[in-house]
């Protein structure tokens, strides 16, 4: 295995700081660094000599293309090549990048999701420079190519995109954070970003088997397959061993990242057999959002090199767990302070308590927007399902944090619990710091320290969504406490005012508990909490008139703008069910049918044998039978999809579409799957015709 030194190519593809530092004149390089970090306008004079610097700077390097990186409405990435090159007028050419080409792109729109903001005949779409987010070199055997970072909005400037929004929410926190700071006496922080660490969980599975299931293939998920006799019952795979081949895998991977200046940190197998996990160091949320892309497109690209395929839908095999993604998240100043870090006594922290009890108030208030903001529509098999988080949102805060908030509601604010020491019991080992407060893996929104984690989100999905929604309903709250405070004549008691009443009136979301168990469900429903169970019932949340006017009011989505992506959504939903209930429809007649029946064949003409011989043959006869029946009931429910199928096909109307799949496609499947399942364990194994769970889970390397 080569080995690798970290500091030798760590962001070596990546036009950083350094490299502008060392390319660009000072001059530039100051204003250039002023728009990144305050966001003052870009001047077309800077921006030609940051184009040509980062031209030569790439050609450098070896490559021969650029290209605007942008994240369309379907949740991945897409970059459209262009050579840097120009006719010289003598038959030759010369390598060239204008400011122009580096600011603005254009790209034909038509082809992109935009759930009705563009009509077909307005095809035009822009991709427009995000300085704040560094380009990067993008390399493959086929070799190297500069992508810029990008927006994509329409003819119009409608955004057509996940990261608009993005950068329009931090603008929004930005404003409104700063406006309590400043009540609080902070003259000096100039900006107040969010901060993301987003976890990301994924499978991988031996290649020669993935090319075997067609199901994988179509619907990223394996949509047949009998439970093996081992699934994940012994516990024994989580933060297991890594088997060569995996570590090999990781090996890769983290010098594919580190390259990009990717801060790949950690990284452990997982739950379900054959699942991984790789975190990242923190960064600023729209660098973050670009690097889960990121992180996601090379498993994709790096699992091969090992005979692999990493599979990031959220739930590949039914019986084991899924697939998510863990969204950390806090503010902080541009002076490195972190907003919501509580300090050793929280409950003398005003400033820490208030921002708190807006968070805990925005969750509760939009808590059906968070829940749309984790839909698709493999998050479906998971949520509520006992492995991930309910599809309630609470928020776990902890035993410090609930009792100083009981201490407020009471009306007497005193102390913090403080840590304790621990010993584990034998001379030889440690004292050990005690945190202040355990940690509780079944919350959907936990408070950790110093951050809150927002644990719903699917492993597939770009965190774009999650982060503009929290960015926004959280500025929203702020910006009705900045109103209220900025009139206040004693403004200690006001904000000390308004942290109790407030959670007096939004404490129902806070829940410490178990968050799987049944009993809770049973609370949530006494609380008024809303149980959004799938995404269908999500997708209304986008466009209800609270969540229009808080958007509009921050600037982060205009009315369209949430009718779109609900429309996208709708679409996305009935578009992936019906690929399933085809894929379905496809493997029973093609694949399970001709084997069961072939088998079915074989125990026929052992029955005549055994019948001929004149020997007992009712157990091979009962086995025909069972096989015959079982036959039957697939071709009834593949006849039922079929038809199903074709009235689907029919409807205009996404969101009658999407209901469709929801109440008969979405049932159908089981129907299908449940006579399927039970003749893979009829038939003998070799006559099965493609890979086993047993097969695919446990692979040997
Ligand atoms: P877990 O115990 O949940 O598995 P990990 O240590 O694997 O936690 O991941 C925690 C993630 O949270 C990492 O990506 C880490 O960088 C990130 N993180 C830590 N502090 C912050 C912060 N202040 N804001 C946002 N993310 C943070
Ligand atoms: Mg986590």
């Amino acid at each position: 295995m080569e080995k690798i030194s970290l500091s030798e190519i760590y962001g070596m593809n990546v036009f950083n700081d350094a490299v502008m530092q060392e390319r660009l004149p000072k001059k530039i390089y100051v204003e250039l660094k002023n728009t990144i970090k305050n966001g003052t306008t870009l001047s077309a004079a800077v921006a030609e000599v940051v184009a040509n610097a980062m031209k030569d700077w790439a050609i450098d390097k070896g490559a021969t293309h650029y290209s605007h990186w942008f994240q369309p409405m379907t949740g991945i990435t897409a970059e459209k090549h262009e050579a840097f090159l120009t006719p010289d007028g003598m038959g030759g050419a010369i390598a060239e990048f204008s400011g122009k080409e580096l600011i603005k792109g254009e790209a034909d729109a038509s082809s992109f999701p935009s759930g009705g903001l563009r009509s077909t005949f307005e095809a035009r779409g822009y991709t427009a420079w995000d300085c704040t987010s560094p380009a990067f070199l993008k390399e493959d055997a086929s070799g190297l190519t500069l992508c810029i970072p990008t927006v994509l909005c329409s003819y119009t400037g409608v955004a057509l995109d996940k990261k608009t929004p993005l950068l329009r929410s931090n603008d929004a926190l930005n404003a409104q954070a700063l406006r309590i700071l400043r009540l609080f006496g902070d003259t000096t922080t100039k900006k107040v970003i969010t901060s993301v660490g987003a976890e990301q969980e994924y499978f991988l599975i031996d290649k020669d088997m993935y090319k075997k299931r067609k199901d994988i293939i179509f619907t990223g998920r394996t949509l047949f397959g009998a439970m093996p006799p081992k699934g994940q019952e012994l516990d024994d795979h989580y933060y297991g061993a890594l088997r060569e081949r995996v570590s090999c895998f990781m090996h890769e991977l983290n010098r594919e990242l580190w390259k990009l200046g990717i801060p790949a940190k950690t990284q452990h197998n997982e739950v379900a057999p054959c699942q991984h996990e790789l975190a990242p160091i923190f960064t600023d949320t729209n660098t973050a959002t670009d690097n889960n892309q990121l992180i996601m497109e090379t498993m994709k690209k790096v699992a091969p090199h090992f005979n692999l395929v990493c599979l990031l839908h959220e739930k590949p095999f039914a019986g084991v767990n899924g697939s998510g993604k863990h969204n950390n998240w806090s503010m902080t100043t541009d002076t490195g302070k972190n907003l919501l870090d509580p300090g050793k006594k929280p409950h003398e922290n005003k400033l820490f308590l208030l921002l708190l009890v807006a968070v805990i108030k925005a969750i509760d208030i939009h808590a059906d927007l968070l829940r749309v903001s984790a839909a698709n529509p493999g998050n479906d098999h998971r949520l509520g399902a006992q492995e991930a988080p309910p599809a309630i949102i609470s928020i776990f805060l902890g035993a410090q944090l609930e009792d100083i908030l009981n201490q407020i509601e009471a009306g007497h604010l005193s102390n913090s619990i403080q840590g304790s020491e621990m010993s584990i019991g034998a001379s030889v080992l440690p004292f050990l710091k005690k945190d202040v407060t355990d940690r509780n893996r079944t919350s959907p929104f936990a408070f950790t320290g110093n951050k809150f984690e927002f644990r719903m989100v699917g492993s597939s999905d770009s965190i774009a969504c999650p982060n503009y929604i929290i960015n926004t309903m959280v500025a929203d709250t702020l910006c009705e406490f900045a109103d209220r405070l900025e009139k206040a004549e004693d403004f200690d008691a006001e904000v000390m005012a308004l942290i109790q009443e407030t959670i007096k009136a939004h404490k129902r979301v806070v829940f410490n508990g178990n968050g799987y168990s049944e009993e809770w469900v049973e609370e949530a429903a006494r609380r008024g909490l809303p149980n959004i169970k799938s995404m269908l019932e999500a997708i209304p949340a986008i466009r209800t008139e609270k969540a229009i006017a808080m958007f509009e009011k921050h600037g982060v989505l205009t009315r369209a703008e949430c009718e779109a992506r609900a429309e996208i959504l709708y679409e996305e939903y009935a578009k992936q069910i019906i690929i399933e209930g085809k894929t379905m429809v496809d493997v029973a007649m093609k694949q399970i049918s001709p084997a069961a029946l072939g088998y079915s064949q074989k125990v026929a003409q052992t029955v005549l044998s055994l019948k001929a011989a004149g020997v007992k043959y009712d157990s091979a006869a009962a086995l025909l039978q069972s096989l015959t029946e079982t036959q039957n009931e697939l071709d009834v429910a593949v006849a039922k999809m079929s038809q199903a199928l074709q009235v689907v096909k029919g409807m205009e109307d996404l969101e009658e579409a999407a209901t469709y799949c929801r109440n008969t496609i979405f049932p159908l499947m089981s129907e299908i799957r449940t006579p399927a399942d039970r003749l893979e364990f009829l038939v003998e194994k070799k006559d099965w015709p493609f890979p086993t769970y047993g097969d695919l889970l446990y692979y040997i390397d």
